[in-house]
């Protein structure tokens, strides 16, 4: 029995519907879904009639950036759509988001790339908007040949297009995803740029006094040695080493739901485990 517990739609910026992901879950025999979509949980609805009819247990979920020095994401697992502290919080996210993407219009119109926010929002559609969608119509109008391009000469951070956003601090984040009823889960631990293990180990204490319940160490693109050595740093912090693929679609091409690049197996003891955990805390 395989999970997914990472994994982006339509209502953010991955390129397949969330009906569309699950039917592609349970087309690749996972038993549980967790949808993530950055700072929105619009996709939940349509992803929840569409895992009844199929059978599959679906996660509402989300995930955060935070305000740390490299970047630090943060899945929050559980939370379900409706009022509530950090379900109310998300809505200013988007907003800065939105704030955001329209400085980054600006900085490409005077780098001689124009790119309107009425293009970037007919990219998007409803939901999160977001670089990756900025990044697609810069590949269409041909100033980039692919999203990753966009993001390693304009886009990503320090780049001549970047602009930041306002962000949650981890403590704040983690404090409203559990008061939410949700399980935080910190994403991609190796975007951290952490290198130094005492400097690792005193993020993590930090971060699971805050009130973390995950880590994930099963990522696509990991080697078997950091999925192990991710696993035992969430061991010895009292973590439940989660994963998943962050599948994305069309937006991260050769990225697969489920196996990631093709060697991912998230076995579903994380879920019962990362529930019981997020109770017993
Ligand atoms: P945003 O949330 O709008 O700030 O955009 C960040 C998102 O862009 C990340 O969560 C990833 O989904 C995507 N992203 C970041 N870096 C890259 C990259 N180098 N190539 C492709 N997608 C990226
Ligand atoms: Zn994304
Ligand atoms: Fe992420
Ligand atoms: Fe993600």
């Amino acid at each position: 029995m395989v999970v997914d517990l990472h994994a982006h739609s339509t209502a953010s910026d991955g390129s397949e519907t969330p009906s569309a992901l699950v039917e592609m879950a349970v087309s690749r025999g996972l038993t549980t879904l967790a949808l993530t979509d950055h700072d929105t949980l619009e996709g939940v609805e349509e992803a929840r009639a569409a895992a009844e009819m199929a059978d599959i247990d679906l996660i509402p979920g989300t995930e955060l950036s935070l305000d740390f020095d490299g970047g630090m994401h943060l899945v929050v697992l559980w939370l379900e759509p409706g009022p509530g502290p950090l379900q109310d919080r998300l809505a200013s996210l988007q907003e800065g988001r939105n704030r955001r993407n329209a400085t980054i219009a600006d900085l490409l119109v005077a780098l001689g790339m124009p790119v309107s926010i009425e293009e970037v929002a007919e990219e998007a559609g409803s939901g999160s908007v977001g670089r990756p969608h900025i990044a697609a119509v810069m590949m269409r109008k041909g100033y980039v040949r692919s999203v990753a391009e966009a993001f390693d000469l304009w886009l990503g951070a320090g780049k001549p297009a970047y602009s930041g956003r306002p962000r949650l601090s981890p403590e704040e984040a983690i404090s409203l995803a559990v008061t939410s009823g949700g399980v935080p889960v910190l994403a991609h631990p190796h975007t951290l740029g952490i290198n130094r293990s005492h400097e690792m180990a005193q993020l993590l204490t930090r971060l699971r006094s805050a009130g973390l319940v995950g880590l994930e160490a099963l990522c696509a693109g990991y080697h078997r040695h950091e999925r192990e050595g991710y696993a035992d740093l969430a061991t010895r912090f009292d973590l439940v080493p989660s994963g998943g693929s962050d599948y994305h679609g069309a937006y991260k091409p050769g990225l697969e739901l489920g196996i990631g690049y093709g060697d991912l197996e998230v076995p579903a003891s994380v879920v019962s485990q990362l529930r019981a955990h997020a109770r017993a805390s």
